[in-house]
């Protein structure tokens, strides 16, 4: 039998993180954790070390790296840990590495994510903003190191599934009509209009079937999460806004589906429960143990489909006209919606202010091209200023 692959997991404590250790630990044999990171839940990356024996451990700050590192040698551990961007970089392409989980959420993930892009790693993507962020920088460079990208975004995963392996030929040279996104609808899906200036984050953050981290659970609430994903199945599928069609779909059971010129619509089917795509693009082209239940149709009972309404849901007519400006806008959309749902979450700002917002910020700034990636740095800094400024109009 083969070595076991060394994995690094980039944001380890979290969601993501925590769900595909749950898969790996199912596989001794086949998968070894080579480095693990955290942001604040430090004490918890400890007992991910001391469960999961990494040889690298990355924090954020040199204190909370003299902490760590007593604590893994009162554990008998040798471990060793790195600080900060540096550190997750150096997690991310380390030579003995054959597969990166990219899930640090947000921006602060972009650059450890294509750190491993870069070193030819196999990436498996989760953090969907580094891959919105900068687009076709980011393909450009998985083409040139030669990394296979594998989407973990169930939906991605299931239209990865449903399409053919030589989908790169391009989608119409394959018989590809159109890709069917499904969302959720979030926890706001049938409440009054009038009702949604008054929803707390712990409302927004009640997903009705997934359980995930509170930035995405918000941008799940406003669909915000479905318009990343428009942009992200375009970059991961090289597919036309106008080719994706989003489908509000309650049940979260379809994950999404591919719609061919023969009139056939593929689909995949699961329990909502982020450790199949996990296995899927760990193993894949194998298939291996996930730890999810199978799906019970019969207890399903029935799937349900409607049209998103853009009044409802503003965020998502926001996407859509940033994945047509293409250039700046995607980057600054994603900024934008950072400061606004972390104010939202602090209670700064009311849950309909994250999409004026945004509307606002990309109203007042001009689409530029971003050929580079320092190009993609200066129009996510310049959203975050204009953001702060709407911010302390607020007061
Ligand atoms: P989470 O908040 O549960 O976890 C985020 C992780 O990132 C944590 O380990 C945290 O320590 C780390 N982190 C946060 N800020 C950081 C920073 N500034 N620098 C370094 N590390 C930092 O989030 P999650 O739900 O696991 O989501 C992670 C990513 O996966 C997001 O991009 C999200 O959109 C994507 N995703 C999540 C799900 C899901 O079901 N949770 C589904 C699809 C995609
Ligand atoms: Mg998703």
């Amino acid at each position: 039998m083969s070595r076991p692959q060394q994995i690094t997991v980039l944001g380890a404590t979290g969601s993501i993180g925590l769900s595909t250790l749950d898969v790996i630990a199912r596989h001794p044999d086949r998968y070894q954790v080579f480095g693990l990171s955290g942001y604040s839940r430090l004490a918890q990356l400890l007992a991910l070390c001391i469960q999961h024996t990494p040889q690298v451990a990355v924090v954020p700050d040199e204190r909370s790296a003299r902490q760590l590192q007593a604590d893994l040698r009162a554990a008998g551990l040798n471990t060793e840990v790195l600080v900060g961007e540096q550190g997750l970089c150096d997690i991310a392409s380390a030579p003995a590495v054959d597969a990166v989980m990219a899930a640090i959420v947000g921006a602060a993930g972009l650059r450890p994510t294509l750190s491993a892009v870069n070193a030819g790693k196999k990436i498996l993507l989760a953090n969907k903003e580094a891959l919105v962020m900068t687009g076709a920088l980011f393909m450009q460079a998985v083409r040139r190191s030669g990394s296979v990208l594998l989407p973990i975004d169930s939906e991605h995963n299931a239209i990865f599934q449903c399409l053919p392996q030589d989908f790169a030929r391009g989608l119409s040279q394959v018989g590809v009509r159109r890709i069917l996104l499904t969302a959720s609808g979030g926890p706001f899906r049938e409440t009054p209009l009038a009702d949604l200036a008054h929803v707390t984050p712990d409302q927004a953050c009640a997903h009705p079937n997934w359980s995930m981290g509170r930035k995405i659970s918000v941008d799940s609430a406003s669909m915000m999460n479905k318009g990343l994903e428009l942009i992200e199945a375009c970059w991961l599928f090289d597919a036309k806004p106008a080719q994706v069609e989003v489908v509000i779909h309650p049940q979260s059971v379809i994950h999404s589906l591919v719609d061919y010129i023969d009139g056939s619509v593929l689909a995949q089917l699961g329990n909502p429960d982020m450790r199949t795509p996990i296995a899927n693009a760990l193993a894949w082209p194998e298939r291996i143990n996930s730890g999810v239940a199978p799906l019970d149709l019969f207890s399903v009972a029935r799937l349900d489909f409607q049209r998103p309404d853009e009044q409802r849901f503003p965020c998502l007519r926001l996407a859509r006209e940033a994945a047509a400006a293409g250039d700046s806008a995607p980057a600054m959309l994603n900024a934008a919606n950072e400061v606004a749902v972390a104010a939202f979450l602090d209670g700064r700002i009311r849950y309909p202010h994250i999409a004026q917002l945004i509307e606002d910020v990309l109203n007042n700034e001009p689409v530029v091209p971003v050929n580079e990636l320092e190009a993609v740095f200066a129009a996510d800094a310049r959203a975050r200023e204009l953001a702060d400024q709407w911010l302390s109009r607020q007061g």
